[in-house]
């Protein structure tokens, strides 16, 4: 597999109104043309600064709608063909993971990649010609090692992955839910976010500290000149994962430092997984490491498409997350 298949962008959120009070200084700098990103040592003028280069680089000012149309289009695009992909949004708390997934309704330009790819997916199914297709949904989380279901009757209840033969890695009893608009597919993901925000106030826990991803599965019945029918299938994940700050800053103890234990596993097992198939010299994929990588097994490498969003905060009291984020996604490339 080439490295074209897995493809890393950054984007840098602007300063915060709490960032601003603060009088944060900049410390993030791209070069957008040269997709080059530049982060400075807070306080050390003699040092140069630090160079990272991606496949693109997404700074304060630019637009949800721009990084979609140039990044994540094509992959989608394949998912509509029947090929499986998978887009990631990474970083520290509060650096714009979910801006960039589920985007605001206003200003237009910013609506999220996730709604952008449920129209671009209907549209690319209103205009097929002798085609039928078949779109369902579904939508997970991973906390602590554990896979819940977010859009089945008990969201509590724990759910196995299991090894088929001819299925794969999949999750028994995950519910599948047929979509046939943009607007049912909005529906079910707030139906499924406000779940996993449920869940986590009655356990005075954070939704930050767990992986979800939300499938589209699509299945596309070709009707050739002769009549006969080609089935193939597609699978578009969509992730957001849990915050990746390191927790010796946040104090954690006990349980809580066990949960950042498991969330850093699986994190660290998605870079390791990431950067073995960019290589491309590895034989030896290590998907097993995690539930995160196991379960999208069949969504990373061989035939498919990846494209991790690195988010970043430019204030200079982040400077080492985001230096740790601007590591973590260049290993992925
Ligand atoms: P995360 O999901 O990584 O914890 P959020 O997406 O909630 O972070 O972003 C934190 C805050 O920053 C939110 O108030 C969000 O609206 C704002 N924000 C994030 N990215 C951008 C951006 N590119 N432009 C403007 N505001 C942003």
């Amino acid at each position: 597999m080439g490295s074209e298949s897995v493809k890393v962008v950054v984007r840098c959120r602007p300063l915060n109104d709490r960032e601003k009070a603060l009088g944060s200084q900049m410390v993030l700098f791209m070069d957008q043309h040269g997709c080059q990103c530049f982060i400075e040592k807070p306080g050390v003028a003699d040092e140069p600064p630090k160079q990272f280069t991606f496949d693109g680089t997404y700074f304060i000012d630019q637009t949800t709608e721009q990084m979609y149309n140039e990044i994540a289009y094509p992959l989608v695009e394949g998912v509509t063909e029947g090929y499986n992909g998978t887009i990631f949004a990474y970083g520290q708390t509060g650096s714009g993971k979910s801006f960039t997934m589920m985007g605001m309704p206003e200003p237009a330009a910013q609506r999220g990649v996730i709604p952008r790819a449920f129209e671009h997916i209907f549209e690319s199914i209103q205009c097929a010609e002798n085609t039928k297709f078949l779109v369902r949904a579904s939508y997970l989380e991973i906390y602590n090692e554990e896979i819940r279901d977010l859009l089945g009757t008990n969201t509590k209840h724990r759910l196995e992955l299991k090894e088929h033969p001819e299925r794969g890695v999949h999750v028994r009893d995950l519910s599948m839910h047929t979509v046939h608009s943009v607007g049912e597919c909005e529906r079910i993901i707030e139906q499924g976010w406000k779940n996993r925000a449920v869940g986590y106030t009655l356990m005075n826990k954070d939704s930050s500290r767990s992986h979800s991803i939300f499938t589209i599965h699509l299945e596309i019945c070709n009707i050739d000149a002769a009549g006969q029918d080609h089935l193939r299938a597609g699978k578009l994940n969509l992730v957001d994962l849990a915050g990746s700050e390191r927790q010796s800053k946040t104090g954690a103890t006990g349980e809580r430092l066990r949960e950042a234990t498991k969330i850093n596993l699986s994190l660290s097992a998605l870079g390791n997984v990431i950067s073995a198939l960019v290589d491309g010299r590895s034989k030896y994929i290590p998907y097993r490491d995690s539930k995160l990588t196991r379960l999208l097994q069949d969504s990373l490498g061989g035939n498919t498409r990846t494209l991790m969003i690195a988010c970043l905060s430019p204030a200079d009291n982040n400077y080492e997350e985001s230096l740790s984020t601007l590591r973590y996604a260049n290993r992925a490339k």
